[in-house]
């Protein structure tokens, strides 16, 4: 058989979170480890969640990854793997997926334990692509030239779903070069940003890893997927500030527009979880360009995680409703 395969993560969806340093207690108290608990504490009311995992303020970002790691490999294995940071703008999702360079996150820890792995194994050939969800805009942030806004279209039935024309992915011979190629996506990014006035946590980031074993040891086709997502801040329309804004403001008519598609986005990929957890016939992955570039990732077989963030912002503008469910698991 196949070493280091790893059916138990097969068709799961884990939930995990991470509360952020300097969260004071009386809003929100924690039970560490597997089937930990979050508590919130939100004008006299007490909510409790448990989760598949509950990081406390001080997990480090070696302990947050350990956690993942397995999930990760299992791309080598021909697996589908997502994994995405969300919360409020201000609670540690960029932090936990990029980290600072001399503390790296979950993105640069994967990518180099997937190397390292294959450096052991070889026969691996990696392709990368980022892109940026904007106003349900997709933008390539390889693209040769200015990041250009692209169409996501429904491949034609039973030839492997949706297709991003134009996309351009690239190959990665080695680290480095991904580790160049990164560095360009991110610089793009914040490039856009600063021409539209706008902020990156306004906008979902995704870089995509695909690998595929260049002579399969495992199965017929073992191309494994993994997507790396930190969504755009979860807060709502009344928080952007806009609802409130003087009528003609163009600013906070902006900021309205963002706000609602960032929720709508938000609110799909819930509805997706939600379907496929409860297997239900339809999964509604086409209410979102999130969910509908995500299609691939999250249909049967294959893994996502969600790191949950909290902080203070969670509870900034609003009652802590933001956190999805309980620990919703697929079979
Ligand atoms: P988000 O991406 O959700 O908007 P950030 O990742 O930018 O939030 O985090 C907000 C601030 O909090 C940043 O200054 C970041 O460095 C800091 N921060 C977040 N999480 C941690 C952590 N676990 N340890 C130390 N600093 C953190
Ligand atoms: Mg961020």
């Amino acid at each position: 058989g196949c070493p280091g395969r790893l059916p138990e993560l097969k068709g799961n969806i884990r939930v995990l979170c991470r509360l952020r340093p300097g969260t004071p207690s009386s809003l929100v108290s924690v039970e560490p480890g597997p089937g930990g608990t979050v508590t919130t504490h939100y004008r006299g009311r007490h909510r409790r969640f448990r989760l598949d995992w509950v990081f406390p303020p001080d997990a480090s970002q070696e302990e947050v990854f350990r956690e993942l790691e397995p999930a990760v490999l299992s791309c080598l294995h021909g697996y589908s793997v997502c994994i995405f940071t969300y919360g409020q703008t201000g609670t540690g999702k960029t932090y936990s997926m990029e980290g600072p360079p001399e503390d790296p996150g979950i993105a640069p820890r994967a990518l180099q334990s997937l190397f390292r792995e294959m450096g052991a194994r070889g026969q691996h050939c990696v392709t990368l692509s980022m892109v940026e969800i904007y106003n349900e805009a997709v933008r390539d942030l390889l693209a040769p030239g200015p990041p250009e806004r692209l169409a996501v279209r429904q491949g034609l039935e039973g030839q492997g779903g949706i297709q991003v024309a134009g996309l351009t992915h690239w190959d990665i011979p080695n680290l480095e070069t991904l580790h160049q190629m990164l560095r360009v996506g991110r610089s793009n990014r914040a490039t856009a940003a600063t021409a539209m006035n706008q902020h990156s946590s306004r906008s979902h980031a995704l870089v995509t890893l695909t690998l595929r074993a260049a002579s399969p040891p495992c199965a017929p086709d073992s191309t494994g997927t993994l997507h790396l997502v930190d969504l755009a801040g979860s807060e709502r329309a009344r928080k952007a500030g806009a609802a409130s804004a003087p009528r003609g403001d163009p600013d906070g008519a902006r900021r309205l527009r963002e706000a609602q598609t960032i929720n709508r986005s938000l609110l799909a990929l819930g509805g997706v979880m939600a379907a496929l957890r409860a297997h239900r016939p339809h999964v509604p992955f086409r209410d979102s360009q999130l969910t509908r570039l995500l299609q691939p990732a999250l249909g049967p077989g294959t893994t996502a995680v969600l790191l949950l963030q909290v902080g203070a912002r969670s509870f900034a503008c609003q009652a802590p409703t933001a956190l999805p469910p309980p620990a919703p698991r697929r079979s």
